[in-house]
C-alpha cells in the first residue's frame, strides 16, 4: 500500500499518538502554534519531490517553472505582509536565517552586541554553545534591575563604549515592546547594521500588534511557525541593498535545494495573515495573554517586568519554593505543557532555572477565550500548591476544558 498505515504502522501509530497528546493538553509553550489544515495539507505534497538550487527564473535544475511561481508567490505575499524590500523564503529554520544575515555581513572575530541569554535573547545571538558564540564575538546587552525592561540607556553607552558591528534585537524570552526606532538611532550613531530577529512577534508586526521593525532594520529575520502560524521554517527581510548579499549567503553559502513543499505552506501562512481573521486572532492572543498575567498575579506568582505587552509572560517561581524544571514536570502530569526558563539575573543553572516561560498563542488558536486563562492559572496554582497529591482530579479538569475547544477535526 502507498499509505503510511500499512507501509509503516509503527510510524504511523507515533503520529497518532502525537496528534492525540496536543488535542488533550494545554499547549503553553511561546514559540508553539497549531497550523490550519492548509498550511498542513501544502506541506505534505508532491513539492517535496522537487530540486530547485537558486532562486526563481536563475535555477541550477530543469523543471522548476511550476516551483517558480510558488516561491515567487511566498516572497511577493511576504514583502506585502510585513512592507519589506526583499524577501528570502528559503532559510529552513530560524537559526539558519540569522546565520545567514551574520554571515553575509561580518567576518568571523567581529563584534556584535546581542541581548542576553537569561535575559531573554535566543541561542543564536552569541550563546557559547552555539556557532553564533564560537564564529564571533558576542558581548550582551540587557534589561535594567528595577524595571526587568531593556534599558535602552545602558545598551546606548555600550553600544558607544564597544563599537559593535552589528546590534541584534529580539528575544525568545521577553514580553515587552522593543522599540526598534531607538535602538535603529543607537545603530546610527555607532556604525553598526541593525538586525532584528523578530521570531516570536511575527504574527503579532504582521497585525500591527507590535510596532514594525521593517523601516528601522537593514535585516529582519524570522520563524514562520510561532505566533505568525505557518510551517516550521525561516525567512529574512532586508532593504533593496542588501538583497544580493542575502540571498548568496543563503544558497549557495549555506544551504543547497530549497523545501518547496515548506516554502508553499509559507504562502498560504502569509495569505491567511493578511485575513481579518488573524488579526482578531492575533488581538484575542494579547487579551489572552495578559489575562493569564493577571490571573497569576492574583494568585500571588510574580511575572517578569510586572506583566505582558505580547503572547508570552515569564514566571518567576522563587517565592513558590519550586525551580523551574520542577514545575515543568509537575504541570507535564496534569497535561498542561510549558518550558522551564532563566530569568533576569538567574541565579540558578540553565537546566534548573527560577522560571517557567508561558504564551497564548497555540490557546488562543484553539479558541481559549480571557476566562479560560483563568482556569488555567487555577490549575497550575492547585497544581503547585498541592504538589505532593494526587492530581488526578486537575487533570481531568484540564481535559474537560481541552474538550470544550477540539483541534483539528478527524
Ligand atoms: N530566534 C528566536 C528569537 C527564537 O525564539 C528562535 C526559536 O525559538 C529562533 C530564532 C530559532 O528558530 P529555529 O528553532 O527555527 O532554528
Amino acid at each position: 500500500s502507498f499509505y503510511l498505515k500499512d507501509a509503516d504502522p509503527e510510524i504511523y501509530s507515533y503520529i497518532e499518538e502525537e496528534e492525540d497528546r496536543q488535542e488533550h493538553n494545554i499547549e503553553l509553550i511561546a514559540s508553539e502554534n497549531f497550523v490550519a489544515e492548509a498550511v498542513m495539507e501544502a506541506m505534505g505534497t508532491a513539492l517535496t519531490n522537487k530540486y530547485a538550487e537558486g532562486y526563481p527564473g536563475k535555477r541550477y535544475y530543469g523543471g522548476c517553472e511550476i516551483v517558480d511561481k510558488v516561491e515567487t508567490l511566498a516572497i511577493e505575499r511576504m514583502k506585502t505582509l510585513f512592507g519589506a524590500e526583499h524577501a528570502n523564503v528559503q532559510p529552513h529554520s530560524g537559526s539558519q536565517a540569522n546565520m545567514a544575515v551574520y554571515m553575509a555581513m561580518l567576518q568571523p572575530g567581529d563584534k556584535i552586541l546581542g541581548m542576553n541569554l537569561s535575559h531573554g535573547g535566543h541561542l543564536t545571538h552569541g550563546s557559547p554553545v552555539n556557532f553564533s558564540g564560537k564564529l564571533y564575538n558576542f558581548i550582551s546587552y540587557g534589561v535594567s534591575k528595577d524595571t526587568e525592561t531593556i534599558d535602552y540607556d545602558a545598551l546606548r553607552e555600550q553600544a558607544i563604549a564597544e563599537k559593535p558591528r552589528m546590534i541584534v534585537a529580539g528575544a525568545s524570552a521577553y514580553s515587552r515592546v522593543i522599540d526598534f526606532e531607538k535602538m535603529a538611532d543607537i545603530c546610527k550613531e555607532v556604525g553598526a547594521y541593525f538586525m532584528v530577529d523578530m521570531a516570536h512577534i511575527a504574527g503579532l508586526i504582521a497585525t500591527g500588534a507590535h510596532p514594525s521593525p521593517v523601516p528601522y532594520a537593514d535585516f529582519v529575520t524570522t520563524t514562520t511557525h510561532k505566533t505568525l502560524r505557518g510551517p516550521r521554517g525561516g525567512a529574512i527581510l532586508c532593504k533593496a541593498q542588501y538583497a544580493k548579499d542575502i540571498d548568496k549567503t543563503v544558497f549557495p553559502g549555506m544551504q543547497g535545494g530549497p523545501l518547496e513543499h515548506v516554502i508553499a505552506a509559507k504562502a498560504v501562512c502569509f495569505k491567511l495573515a493578511m485575513e481579518d481573521s488573524f488579526r482578531e486572532y492575533i488581538d484575542l492572543l494579547v487579551r489572552n495573554s495578559k489575562s493569564l498575567a493577571d490571573a497569576m498575579m492574583k494568585r500571588g506568582f510574580r511575572i517578569v517586568s510586572g506583566g505582558t505587552d505580547n503572547h508570552l509572560i515569564l514566571v518567576d517561581l522563587t517565592n513558590k519554593e519550586i525551580t523551574g524544571k520542577e514545575c515543568e514536570k509537575l504541570l507535564d502530569t496534569i497535561g498542561i505543557t510549558t518550558n522551564k526558563n532563566t530569568i533576569p539575573f538567574e541565579t540558578k543553572s540553565p537546566f534548573i532555572t527560577s522560571g517557567v516561560r508561558m504564551g497564548t498563542a497555540a490557546v488562543t488558536t484553539r479558541g481559549f477565550q480571557p476566562e479560560d486563562m483563568d482556569k488555567i492559572a487555577e490549575f497550575i496554582d492547585y497544581a503547585v500548591n498541592h504538589r505532593d497529591d494526587d492530581l488526578s482530579e486537575v487533570k481531568q479538569n484540564v481535559r474537560d476544558l481541552c474538550a470544550k475547544y477540539p483541534l483539528y477535526k478527524k
